[in-house]
């Protein structure tokens, strides 16, 4: 039957989605099929919009309207100092930074590297050795939450900075008022203490 197969069909798009299951993505469809026309129709021509209006940039990896970049790149990649580069895990943690307007450096959004790339950081080394000879970049920040994940992670990060990069100077946020600094959730005081309280971390041999 051709309906049945139509559901099977949208049901199998939905389950593509990040944590959607297939009984959730049964939920999705049939909650479509329930509403009007108006809605299907601002649902499709929103998603070909950011399909066709948005990017990635290439320097920071985060999506960003087309209008507001140039170049290719995005707007904060284009004004903003390029002597520090802000390690974060994802755009809510750049956005809740640049709202403080404390910090001036550029970003790097580490959920936006593809699992593969996770594992080589290419374009990470990339944009970093783009940022020695180009921008005179001097500081790499790691603007990370406490998590252990995330702390695997800055070791694996660190260990091939001391390595391919000594010439720059690797710091991390300084953990200010709690012992879990997230950084989405910071407010302005926790992550100006953060900032000016930076940690160095020096050079010795990761274990
Ligand atoms: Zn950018």
């Amino acid at each position: 039957m051709d309906g049945e197969t139509n559901i099977e069909k949208l049901r199998e798009l939905f389950e593509q989605f990040p944590g959607i299951g297939r009984r959730q993505a049964k939920r999705f469809v049939y909650f479509l099929i329930r509403k009007d026309i108006h809605y299907i129709q601002t649902l499709i021509d929103e998603i070909a919009k950011v399909k066709s209006e948005v990017t990635q940039c290439p320097h920071c990896l985060r999506y960003y309207p087309k209008t507001r970049g140039e170049h290719g790149i995005c707007q904060h990649c284009n004004q903003k100092d390029g002597t520090m580069l802000m390690l974060v895990e994802k755009e809510s943690d750049l956005e809740n930074v640049e709202k403080m307007k404390l910090y001036e450096g550029k970003y790097f959004v580490l959920n936006n590297l593809s699992p593969h790339e996770r594992e080589e950081y290419h374009a990470l080394k990339k944009r970093i050795r783009y940022g020695i000879t180009r921008e005179g970049l001097r500081e790499l920040i790691f603007g990370f939450s406490l998590k252990p994940e995330l702390e695997h992670e800055q070791l694996r990060i660190q260990s091939f900075l001391r390595r391919d990069f000594p010439e720059i100077r690797i710091t991390a946020l300084g953990r200010g008022l709690s012992s879990g600094i997230e950084l989405e959730y910071s407010d302005g005081e926790t992550l100006k203490y953060a900032l000016t309280s930076r940690i160095e971390l020096k050079k010795k041999e990761d274990g």
